[in-house]
């Protein structure tokens, strides 16, 4: 008989952080700086843990190369040719990190998956592999005990995804992140938040959860930066953006959506939202005012002065903004 887990499952909207008494006295103290030991490559990294997502409208070289001023990585998509990727070397050398391996499917739950990521683990024994997407704590063990480093959590979170609604298959994205990280961290691991934050707020919910890493799509959409057509319509700017399995991205890339399969993502118009700089500078003042909130004195703390309250409501919507 079907099984149904009557456990209740969240998301960053059904939660707020509540605040916490502090002996910091401003935002500016707080140091967002991580450094990882990776379990499996036994590589170290030390940066500010936000990726832009490997999607080809969002991890360009251009956002590459404003990301890494802040000590923010992107993984940068796969569709770049030989020639574009030496040029880019060569006139950024100080934005590269070549020691990473991203190993990206919908369904990271496949036995085949599993037995490739063994594979490249062994071809590349001090590469700093990063495995997904899943959402349950059995996998996340699984996929690190076949070598990868990193686990990328998240199924049908995204802004432009639509596997829940294709296929009815997903986790609420907050529960995802606090299940996998603690079955990581059991074995020096580390995750990833993948696909679900539409604010600053939830990357610190993400962060808070246990998240690692978050990495963002939608949010860093519709700037400058961003790769997708610009469009201008009754005076007003947008960017186009859509999902990598969206019928526009498989239309591009593999000429078509194969006959056996449907698109799992959607495209959207982004408003234009101009240089990512200033977006970048809103998360991270974001982030260090949750930290200040709780009384974290580092990003690394955060998770651990994290209590979650459950909430009906988190915003107040009467007005909208026009800024
Ligand atoms: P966002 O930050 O926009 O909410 O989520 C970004 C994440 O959505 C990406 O990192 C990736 O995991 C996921 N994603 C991107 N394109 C697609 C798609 O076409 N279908 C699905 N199911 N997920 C996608």
């Amino acid at each position: 008989m079907p099984h149904i887990d009557n456990d209740v499952k969240l998301d960053f909207k059904d939660v707020l952080l509540r605040p916490k008494r502090s002996t910091l006295k401003s935002r500016s103290e707080v140091d967002l700086t991580r450094s990882f030991s990776f379990r499996n490559s036994k590589q170290t990294y030390t940066g500010v843990p936000i990726i832009a997502a490997n999607m080809d409208t969002v991890g360009t070289f251009e956002m590459a190369r404003v990301l890494c001023k802040f000590s923010l990585f992107t993984a940068v998509h796969k569709h770049y040719s030989l020639d574009q990727w030496q040029e880019f070397a060569s006139q950024n050398p100080d934005c590269l990190e070549v020691n990473y391996i991203c190993l990206d499917v919908a369904n990271g739950y496949s036995e085949h998956f599993v037995e490739f990521v063994k594979d490249v683990r062994k071809r590349f024994p001090q590469h700093t592999i990063m495995a997904g997407n899943v959402v349950t704590g059995e996998m996340v063990e699984e996929l690190i005990l076949s070598g990868a480093d990193i686990i990328k959590v998240g199924i049908g979170p995204g802004s432009v995804c639509t596997t829940r609604k294709k296929t009815g298959v997903g986790y609420p994205q907050l529960s995802a992140v606090m299940e996998c990280a603690d079955a990581a961290h059991g074995l020096k691991g580390h995750i990833i938040s993948d696909g679900g934050c539409s604010c600053p707020g939830d990357v610190a919910k993400a962060f808070g959860a246990g998240a690692d890493f978050v990495m963002l799509g939608g949010m860093l959409a519709g700037h400058s930066e961003s790769g997708g057509e610009l469009i201008e319509r009754d005076g007003k700017k947008y960017k186009l953006f859509y999902g990598m399995s969206s019928e526009m991205a498989m239309k591009k890339y593999s000429g078509g959506v194969a006959e056996y399969r449907a698109s799992e993502g959607k495209t959207v118009e982004v408003p234009f939202k101009g240089d990512v700089e200033h977006t970048i500078r809103d998360i991270l003042g974001g982030i260090r005012s949750t930290c200040t909130y709780v009384g974290a004195a580092k990003l690394k703390e955060l998770s651990r002065r994290t209590t979650f309250i459950r909430v009906t409501q988190q915003v107040n919507p009467i007005f909208s903004d026009v800024s």
